[in-house]
């Protein structure tokens, strides 16, 4: 019989170690909506969805239907070579979809990481200057452009410099982490008189809700000051919504929460229920900035996944998933405030819509992180059924991913589990 040990040890001889794994000795055999089984035949409740990935659930029927139905018709013949109609049918509706009134245009990408790079190819052409801001605590991908504007060095950077120049960071506005939306701005002010001129700088680059920096959420005024600064110096302001998008925050994307309109959005991970797809979506006229064949890759908007991606929207649409998210966020939420009540070591619960997560610190104190009880919960709830995944600049986040479709009574038992993982450990958030 196959094993999971058996399988891992053939895993380590095969593939490198530099691939981190959440849960490497659970493999994956098949998946259903919000459950997981692996080779052995053990049930998971899934509270990751493959990294903010299948909103939908596992083999959601109108998402297999929709790829199925492509894959019969063709698979690949490469938009750069002769163009189809999902690509062009699916920008349409990203392009109506998109925060802020100003016609938008969309180009198809593989990852978010490209994405990302995209992005910022496009603001340098449409603003003709070199200079990105970007955020501590973001991420932005792996790629070097990616890892040049990820503000977390390890595991992310660590060895794999030089990267691209002309990339600066901020702190990033968490008021957690003691770092206000004033102090935030003001490091901008300081960074044009200390580092570049702005008239250097071509894009302000940040996420809605930073994501493996730990789910903390900006404001609808930082959104608006940021606005505002771009617009003063001439400045685009990218949003990098590759973890947030397609209903996860109770918004088709988070941006909407807080009343701006981004010059280009990035945008990832749900985009297609799973099959690798991504998308620069932005002004029209900016998006236009580039010439002629300086955009595109073989694989970027695949008929398949941008098939699938017409259904993502249909299914959020029909079955009212932004409703669903909010509905989501505040369950999670009203359970873990009321664990909270006899637990010091839950230090703060974030949530906009289903975007929510946990803090861990010692004895209540913000400046004291607990990433040891963060891993152990984590490990807990695995032994319980349970995938849970750990995040944040100092490891003591967990964040909760369940696919926006999770029935309510598997939700309800994640929670239990969840309950019993803390309580388990809840000796770790104690004050030595
Ligand atoms: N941006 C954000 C906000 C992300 O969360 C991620 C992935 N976690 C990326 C970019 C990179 O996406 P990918 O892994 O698809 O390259």
């Amino acid at each position: 019989m196959t094993s999971n040990e058996e399988w891992k040890r053939r895993r380590e001889a095969a593939v490198p170690r530099g691939v981190g794994t959440a849960h490497p000795g659970i493999f994956a055999e098949r998946a259903k909506n919000a459950e997981i089984w692996d080779v052995e035949g053990h049930r998971f409740i899934d509270f990751a969805s493959g990294i903010a990935v299948t909103n939908l659930g596992h083999a959601h029927p109108d998402l297999v239907a929709a790829a199925t139905g492509q894959i019969d018709r063709f698979i690949h013949v490469c938009f750069q070579v002769t163009p189809y109609e999902p690509y062009v049918a699916l920008a349409e509706r990203l392009n109506a979809l998109a925060p802020g009134s100003t016609p938008k245009k969309t180009i198809f990408l593989s990852t978010g990481a490209e994405a990302v790079e995209n992005a910022v190819k496009i603001a340098r052409v449409a603003t003709g200057r070199p200079g990105v801001i970007a955020f501590s605590g973001g991420f932005h991908g792996r790629t070097m452009m990616g890892m040049a504007l990820t503000g977390k060095v390890a595991p992310y950077k660590i060895g794999f410099g030089p990267f691209p120049s002309d990339i600066y960071h901020v702190p990033f506005p968490a008021p957690y982490l003691g770092v206000s939306e004033a102090e935030s701005l003001a490091a901008i002010e300081m960074l044009f008189r200390a580092d570049v001129d702005p008239a250097r700088v071509g894009a302000i680059l940040l996420e809605p809700v930073q994501g493996e920096g730990g789910f903390y959420p900006v404001s609808s005024n930082f959104m608006r000051e940021l606005r505002a600064l771009c617009d003063r110096h001439g400045i685009l302001l990218i949003v990098d919504e590759v973890q947030t998008g397609f209903a996860r925050t109770g918004r088709m994307f988070a941006t909407e929460h807080f009343g701006v309109e981004p010059d280009l959005m990035t945008a990832a991970k749900s985009i297609a229920g799973g099959f690798p797809l991504a998308a620069v979506i932005g002004k029209a006229d900016i998006m236009d900035a580039v010439h002629p064949g300086g955009l595109g890759g073989t694989y970027g908007g695949s008929p398949v996944a941008c098939a699938a991606g017409l259904a993502v929207l249909d299914v959020i649409e029909r079955d009212a998933l932004c409703a669903r998210a909010d509905w989501i966020g505040e369950r999670i939420a009203a359970r873990v405030g009321r664990l909270a009540q006899h637990d010091s070591g839950i230090g703060d619960i974030r949530a906009l819509g289903a975007m929510s997560a946990i803090e861990l610190v010692i004895a209540g104190d913000p400046a004291q992180p607990d990433p040891a009880r963060t891993s152990a919960v984590v490990g807990e709830a695995r032994a319980r059924g349970l995938l849970l995944l750990q995040c944040g600049v100092r490891g003591n986040v967990i964040r909760f991913l369940p696919p926006l479709t999770i029935e309510e009574a598997i939700l309800d038992e994640a929670l239990d589990i969840l309950a019993d993982s803390l309580a388990e450990t809840v000796t770790l958030g104690v004050a030595a």
